[in-house]
């Protein structure tokens, strides 16, 4: 996308480009770069105010991560329904850094401690990261540019749904490729 490829040339940074050249000598990581920590902070922060509205009214929130030149900042969380969620591109002179979107609540039927192969897919497509917080308060981000995903934040790191109950789930990894995460999720 032409506005990321602006931001990336503009830090020198692209910190999953830098990891992709020393591929062999070290195992993916997420990106360490100081820009990629402040998205990260941005994130978090909007994700925890998020959780417990999205228990309460059962729904996800969705939104952008953005440098409008001046700040990285993100914008106001739209809701989505029970497993979705749909937000307008913020307008053409502001940077799409990332997507974040909350799960929502817990719920048996349903398990969503992974980013979605439909999440995996839209942040690909898009060429930007994207983070999602779990009902159990986990944060993930999906790395278009290694081709991986991480979780930057383990259970109970935002707020977490009090009936979630890790023991009755098998252990979940840290990072994956899309193919080991969509087992996760599709099994
Ligand atoms: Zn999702």
């Amino acid at each position: 996308m032409k506005t990321y490829q602006l931001f990336c040339l503009s830090l020198l940074v692209c910190g999953g480009v830098a990891y992709k050249t020393v591929a062999g000598d070290h195992e993916p990581k997420p990106d360490i770069s100081p820009e990629f920590k402040k998205v990260e902070a941005v994130a978090i922060e909007v994700l925890d105010s998020l959780q417990a509205i999205s228990f309460k009214e059962q729904r996800e929130y969705c939104g952008w991560i953005v440098d409008d030149g001046t700040d990285i900042f993100a914008t106001k969380a739209v809701p989505g329904d029970e497993s979705s969620c749909t937000v307008d591109y913020p307008e053409d002179s502001i940077v799409l850094l990332a997507s974040y979107h909350t799960h929502g609540q817990h719920n048996p039927d349903y398990w969503s401690e992974a980013p979605s192969n439909d999440d995996i897919e839209s942040d690909f497509d898009e060429e930007i990261y994207g983070f999602v917080s779990t009902p159990a308060g986990r944060i993930w981000v999906i790395d278009p540019y290694q081709e991986m995903l991480f979780q930057i934040c383990g259970e109970g790191c935002v707020t977490a749904d009090p009936n979630y109950d890790s023991s009755e789930y098998p252990p979940i990894p840290e990072s994956g490729t899309p193919e080991e995460i969509n087992e996760l999720t599709d099994s």
